[in-house]
């Protein structure tokens, strides 16, 4: 018994070893797609630039010189920028100046992956405790600047080292000028919200434009974030949620990409699966305990400021961004 045990266990570890080598071997093939390292301290300072210019609600003067911020950042790092600028109509009748910010990388590769979060916030802090904030518009510290802020460290990485196919990072306008709860309207006013996306969707910023897939990141920099498998990503990019899923689980950070389902969240990614038919799935906050909202209970409240915003949830969203588009070929 005592022998057979020890001849088995030499078996095992010599067994172990061999597969070790072959495994060394993979690595080494694989090693050619070398991922770079996100740096949460870039994300989180260009979270707080668009932050300190204020409250970016269309039509102020903090959302255009933050528009021009992000369009002259993109080109710093090296992309080819189009500004998209369109005259869109709120719920209100209001008709204000919109302007989605595209930077493009290897814009002439036809495989692409298409990077997009939104950088207006909400002009209504709608679902603050204090009722006598609701009129006041947010910071969007989570809620807008966060997404933005990880995909322009994305883009500075992008330029250091390019990866081999070619990335389209949007920043949509108008996601947030969605219908007020205080306006108690009786209609579907799903279609007030994500107005820019909805234009670029039906005119992108150039012709025939297609992407083998998109990434939205929404509300990506909270403490304690945790992001859970979204609705309408699994109904029409299902195979994207596995691969993210799966990039983040590789990276060990299964704790903040949980194997769950989550609720349906209209969003960004909508009108780029439904209009421009392109599977695009939502990395969207989702905590199923919070209070006020599931989204956390900062959300659409004067509470979305800098306090909330953690540099190690930046950096598990973007280095998984990373992973995924330095592994496409
Ligand atoms: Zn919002």
């Amino acid at each position: 018994m005592m022998l057979a045990c020890a001849a088995m266990t030499l078996g095992c570890l010599s067994c172990a070893n061999s597969k070790k080598a072959q495994a060394d071997e993979t690595a080494a093939t694989e090693a050619s797609v070398q991922v770079p390292a996100f740096n949460a301290d870039s994300a989180y300072l260009y979270v707080k630039q668009q932050v300190d210019f204020g409250p970016r609600t269309p039509g102020s003067e903090a959302h255009d010189r933050c528009g021009d911020y992000l369009a002259a950042k993109l080109e710093a790092f090296g992309a080819k920028v189009y500004n998209q600028r369109a005259d869109l109509t709120g719920y209100d009748g209001r008709t204000l100046k919109a302007r989605n910010i595209i930077g493009a990388y290897n814009p002439d590769s036809k495989r692409r992956v298409l990077l997009c979060a939104h950088w207006d916030t909400r002009p209504w802090a709608d679902n603050d405790p204090d009722k006598a904030n609701h009129r006041k518009p947010i910071l969007g510290a989570n809620d807008g600047a966060s997404g933005v802020g990880v995909l322009l460290e994305v883009a500075r990485q992008l330029q250091r080292q390019a990866p081999a196919i070619g990335i389209d990072i949007i920043f949509f306008d108008m996601e947030d000028y969605g219908t007020p709860q205080f306006a108690e309207t009786l209609t579907d006013d799903s279609d007030t919200w994500c107005l820019g996306s909805q234009y670029w969707s039906r005119a992108p910023h150039v012709k025939d434009y297609n992407a083998r897939f998109g990434i939205l990141l929404d509300m990506v920099g909270g403490r304690g974030a945790t992001f859970l498998k979204e609705g309408v990503s699994l109904q029409y990019a299902e195979p994207v949620v596995k691969k993210v899923w799966r990039a983040a689980k590789k990276l060990g950070l299964e704790n903040y990409f949980v194997d769950e389902h989550g609720g349906y969240v209209n969003d960004d990614h909508v009108p780029v699966n439904e209009i421009a038919r392109i599977p695009c799935i939502d990395i969207v906050n989702c905590d199923l305990n919070g209070e006020l909202s599931s989204f956390g209970d900062f959300w659409h409240t004067l509470d979305d400021n800098m306090d909330v915003i953690d540099r190690n949830t930046l950096q598990a969203v973007g280095q998984t961004v990373l992973q995924v588009i330095y592994n496409e070929k």
